[in-house]
């Protein structure tokens, strides 16, 4: 099963790619995720990453795709994967589905978690990032036991940097530009499915069982 999250930032493809990856026990790999470890470990690509996230614009394509092209030839996802925060870009879409087409593969399901600009900077400012194993919290729809402490390894939760109202802005900015257009190349392939992301997040994930099935 080879899906992709599609949605504005805080739209929730996170949340629901963690419940797919457990349910249909495929990896989830999320390119935010890689790259705060990049920059945690202190890497080159974390560094080079680091200069654009902060500014909440998109890391160049070149440094994002064969990272994900890679990862996709390990072995855990020969039976699919989730993709989450990727393809971000026309140009990074095109290349994913030549690296697929080499290997006479095809993504199957784009889903579009759907969430309106006015709910996602509201989402944004309570959503908490565990430092350690990037699991996300929201104070109010979603809060762990302790306050400030992630449930599943206990280290502590922080409000990402990326997530202040203004940087929240700007990226809302560079999805509707260069994000957005991937929901009629999805479309144009014949594998958009749209969820309404406003509601419940476990009304979301039934939405999304029902379109990849039990
Ligand atoms: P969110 O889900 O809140 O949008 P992510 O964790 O997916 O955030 O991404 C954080 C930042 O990492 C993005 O704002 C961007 O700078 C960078 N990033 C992640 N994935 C990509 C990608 N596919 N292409 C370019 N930049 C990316
Ligand atoms: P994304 O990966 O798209 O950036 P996340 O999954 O990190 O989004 O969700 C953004 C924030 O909104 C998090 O704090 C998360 O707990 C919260 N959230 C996710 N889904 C919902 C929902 N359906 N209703 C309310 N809050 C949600
Ligand atoms: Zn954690």
């Amino acid at each position: 099963m080879k899906i992709i999250m599609l949605g504005a930032p805080g739209a929730g493809k996170g949340t629901q790619a963690k419940k797919i990856a457990e349910k249909y026990q495929i990896p989830h790999i999320s390119t935010g995720d890689i790259f705060r470890a990049n920059i945690k470990a202190g890497t080159e690509l974390g560094n080079k990453a680091k200069t654009y996230m902060d500014q909440g614009l998109l890391v160049p394509d070149e440094l994002v795709v064969d990272l994900v092209v890679d990862r996709l030839a390990q072995e855990d996802c020969a039976n699919g994967y989730v993709l989450d925060g990727f393809p971000r870009t026309i140009p990074q879409a095109e290349s994913l589905d030549a690296a697929l087409a080499k290997l006479g593969e095809k993504m199957e399901y784009a889903i579009d978690v759907n969430v309106p600009d006015e709910n996602i900077v509201k989402r944004m400012g309570g959503r908490r990032a565990c430092v350690g194993c990037g699991a996300t919290y929201h104070i109010e729809f979603n809060p762990p036991k302790k306050e400030g402490t992630c449930d599943s390894c206990g280290e502590n939760l922080i409000l990402r940097d990326d997530d202040k109202p203004e940087t929240v802005q700007k990226r809302l900015g560079v999805y509707h530009e260069q994000t957005q257009p991937l929901i009629d190349y999805y479309t144009n392939a014949g594998i958009l499915k749209t969820v309404d992301g406003t509601v419940d997040m476990n009304d979301v994930f039934t939405s999304i069982v029902q379109i990849l099935g039990e």
